[in-house]
């Protein structure tokens, strides 16, 4: 062994992958072109806090940081929706036990940075931006951006862990023949607000769930810290009549907030005030391949980045990792036939999971408020907890399971055609109990 490898990109996911790397034995440097967060005082970078799954955890896990992790994390058992009158209802996310977790963005990051040093052995450079890369030798070319100084560093391996717009991709893999790319911002931005802890620090709604105000064509999520806060996002269109460019002042945040979210507001008056602390920020869906060319391989959002609906960019990202680590276990130190396997193994469930991401965001905004639709998930999960080898929602197969994300989306999909057949039943709220309901959607199956 004692191969020399280089990550650029001490994200979520770079970190992470160093510690797998330096596990297996290769000698790991990473460079990052931000400071050290965990001495300057900057933000990780886009959202404050994340939804952590089963993916993630399998990933975490499987080298051993895990139970570091949790001790920063707060379940989440389900979702409650906050109507316009205020009413919430709840709904579970899964089978008792089961749960996503928040996390701090800037927590996960800065304690995998730590781990990655102190347990992987990983040198870290900050400050270096990555402006090139030679795919076929190896080789990384760095801009310190405090110095000035250019420098070159050969490795035996290169990891592109340098999220969505990475300049690994940008300047080495999008000039190569064949190289097919997809860029597509959807037309809804994003802006956080940080709902402040009582004044005896307690939190002002119930911790363990996502909070979720869902209006139709925009929504309001948010997800507790640590500190008794909660990180709020307004997911909404950039234009139109209810758009982010149609709040212009601080009077027209507060007016919108008191009529769209009376109960957030009352929690929140000062939100009109609040509004300037966070930026007005674009999501985009990002598709390529292939992923690995020559020594270098893309990882995470470098390879797949998908808009946030469905909490799995990081998921997926941190699945890369196990994913290929069990690949490497396979073909020991044969790269070419790794990085082969990695991008048609993977590829098809970077996809997927952007898919079902789109898809989901229309259930987040458009239907979780809905009766019928909380009708038929109480369907699902009934036929689930009867026949769990038979039916498994799709919100549980990409949350609570290893089942790739490309089946998931499949069966998913098949799910959904049944489901729909029998919610358009017009005597459905009577009858979804009975027997009769039951055998005819296993039938469909
Ligand atoms: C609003 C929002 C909410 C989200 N919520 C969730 C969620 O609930 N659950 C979930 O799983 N995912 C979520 N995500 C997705 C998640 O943030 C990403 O999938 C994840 O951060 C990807 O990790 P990464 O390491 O690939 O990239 P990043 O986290 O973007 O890290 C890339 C790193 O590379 C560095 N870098 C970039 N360019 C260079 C360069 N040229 N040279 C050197 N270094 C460079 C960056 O500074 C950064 O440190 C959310 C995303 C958004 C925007």
């Amino acid at each position: 062994m004692g191969k020399e490898v280089t990550i650029v990109g001490a994200g979520l996911v770079g970190s992470l992958w160093s510690v797998y790397m330096s596990k297996a034995g290769y000698k790991v440097k990473i460079f990052e072109r931000r400071p050290d967060i965990r001495q300057a005082n900057i933000s990780a970078g886009k959202s404050i806090n994340l939804a952590l799954s089963d993916r993630g955890w399998k990933a975490l896990d499987k080298v051993g940081v895990g139970d570091q992790i949790r001790e920063i994390a707060i379940p989440m058992t389900g979702r409650i929706m906050h109507d316009l009158e205020g009413k919430l209802t709840a709904q579970p996310y899964g089978k008792e036990g089961q749960a996503i977790y928040s996390v701090s963005r800037g927590g996960v990051n800065a304690k995998m940075m730590e781990i990655a040093e102190n347990i992987g052995g990983a040198e870290i450079f900050y400050n270096e931006h990555c402006v090139d890369v030679d795919l076929e030798n190896g080789i990384t070319y760095l801009k310190n951006s405090e110095t000035g100084i250019e420098t070159q560093v050969k490795s035996d391996l290169i990891f592109a862990c340098d999220g969505a717009f990475s300049a690994v991709r940008y300047k080495s893999m999008q000039k190569l023949d064949k190289f097919n790319y997809e860029q597509r911002f959807i037309e809804d931005g994003y802006r956080e607000l940080l709902l402040p802890a009582n004044e005896d620090g307690s939190y002002k709604l119930d911790k363990n769930a996502l909070h979720i105000w869902p209006r139709g064509r925009f929504m309001l999520i948010a997800l507790a810290n640590e500190n008794g806060s909660f990180t709020c996002t307004l997911f909404m269109p950039s234009k139109g009549e209810n758009s982010f460019e149609a709040l212009t002042s601080k009077e027209k945040v507060n007016i919108f907030f008191k009529e769209t979210f009376p109960d957030f507001y009352e929690m929140m008056p000062s939100v009109g005030a609040a509004w300037g602390d966070h930026p007005l920020s674009s999501l985009a869906i990002i598709r390529c391949y292939p992923w690995t060319s020559g020594k270098v391989a893309l990882m995470g959002d470098a390879a797949h980045a998908t808009v946030p609906f469905y909490g799995q960019g990081m998921n997926s990202g941190f699945e890369d990792c196990s994913v290929l680590a069990e690949i490497m276990d396979k073909h020991g130190d044969d790269w070419d036939a790794i990085f082969e396997e990695y991008q048609i193994l993977r590829k098809p469930d970077g996809d997927a999971i952007q898919d079902l991401s789109i898809h989901n965001y229309h259930v987040m905004r458009d239907y979780v408020g809905d009766p019928k639709f909380l009708l038929q998930k109480k369907i699902e999960a009934k036929i689930n907890a009867a026949h769990p080898d038979k039916w498994m929602p799709l919100y549980s197969q990409v949350t609570f399971s290893h089942i790739r994300y490309s089946e998931a989306l499949k069966v998913g999909m098949r799910q959904e055609a049944i489901m729909k057949e029998v919610m358009d039943k017009p005597n459905i709220e009577s009858i979804w109990d009975s027997t009769e309901i039951e055998e005819e959607i296993l039938e469909r199956l």
